[in-house]
């Protein structure tokens, strides 16, 4: 065999050999290559489905990569406080993070609308608007900080919150101290309210000492595990200000680039799986909770006014219109959240709205 032709035949059983590798294993798979990473969440540890869910997102991850990507989730304040989780993962002191977009509504005030905007979109609205422009719009705000946000959870339609005392207009509002954080504590703050922003772990000792008057949470599910019916007596709906409150996954980006390309796609996909995975176990566990709240532990349970309602409603429009014109950002994000919200009213009119009626 001539030299020539031996070169020619060994490089294509080279070719394919390494073909036959690539098809079987990715590249850096077959290299062994282990990525370790460190996740910090805003939530207190063994909080159930927001921390456990992260906890479960890492193990889920660990099995589907053989091991390849390695994932510790840390609770809020066990590696950075909660409140800084943003700054960890933006500096790159970590790869992950997890916690609610409107949290960093001091550095990223476009932020706020991904978690939830006073009379938006529900559940399903959020999950149909990121997944059509929405995220996009999300990446593009996160870019400069460094970060890759991916939707992480949905916790359904919230609670309207926790009271001290009875609400029943608008005036009951001024002067109320109320942990509430995102736009709907702008609309609080613009009905006469004080808004005080405190993480999970520290709203009941608030509440129980009257260092705040009221706080929103979430739904049933959770509220009953925070044990702020201990604290405060009346439990009002609907949750005006949260109607399908969306959670986040925060990636570093230089972290998210070094994977090769098939685990990117597994965090994806895990993150997308914890994204429905969340309102599940919400929807799941709301209405137990609800019954065990009314009949075990006495909780008033009281829909705010439809005037009062009325009310909000006029207020957060203005206020949405405030704060988007504040920076172009905002500006951006809102326009497009009202444009999607408007475009789909029609269809949800005749669909959801028609059929809630029907079973009331
Ligand atoms: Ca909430």
């Amino acid at each position: 065999m001539e030299r020539r032709d031996f070169l020619k035949k060994a490089g294509a059983a080279a070719l394919c050999t390494a073909g036959a590798a690539t098809l079987k294993t990715p590249a850096a798979w077959a290299k062994g290559e282990k990525f370790v990473w460190n996740m910090v969440t805003t939530w207190p540890p063994s909080m159930t489905v927001l921390q456990t869910g992260a906890q479960r997102f890492a193990d889920r991850i660990k099995e589907m990569s053989e091991g390849r990507l390695q994932i510790q989730v840390y609770a809020g304040g066990e590696l950075v406080p909660p409140m800084e989780v943003f700054e960890a993962v933006s500096g790159g002191t970590v790869q992950l993070g997890s916690g609610a977009s409107y949290y960093w509504a001091g550095k990223v005030p476009a932020a706020q609308w991904f978690t939830s905007v006073p009379f938006g979109l529900n559940a399903q609205g959020m999950n149909a608007w990121l997944g059509s422009g929405g995220l996009k719009l999300w990446e593009e705000i996160y870019e400069p900080f460094n970060l890759v946000p991916r939707p992480f959870g949905n916790t359904g339609m919230q609670m309207g919150g926790w009271f001290r005392k009875e609400i029943n207009s608008v005036d009951d509002f001024k002067g109320l101290k109320m942990r509430i954080p995102g736009l709907g504590g702008k609309v609080v703050a613009k009905a006469g309210g004080t808004v005080v922003l405190k993480p999970a772990a520290e709203i009941f000792t608030s509440l129980e000492r009257g260092v705040i008057d009221a706080t929103e949470w979430v739904g049933p599910l959770h509220d009953l595990r925070m044990g702020f019916y201990k604290a405060a007596p009346y439990y009002y709906y609907p949750g005006w200000h949260e109607p399908g409150s969306t959670l986040e996954l925060l990636i570093n980006k230089q972290a998210y680039l070094s994977l090769p390309k098939d685990l990117q796609m597994l965090v994806d996909c895990a993150a997308a799986e914890c994204n429905i995975w969340t309102l599940n176990e919400f929807e799941a566990g709301n209405g137990a909770a609800l019954k065990e709240l009314v009949e075990k532990h006495k909780v008033q349970v009281r829909r705010f006014p439809d005037s009062l309602l009325r009310t909000l409603k006029k207020l957060s429009d203005e206020t949405l219109e405030e704060e988007a014109a504040k920076e172009e950002t905002s500006q951006r994000v809102h326009t497009a959240f009202k444009k999607f919200q408007k475009e789909i009213g029609g269809w949800g009119a005749i669909s959801e709205k028609a059929y809630y009626e029907l079973i009331a």
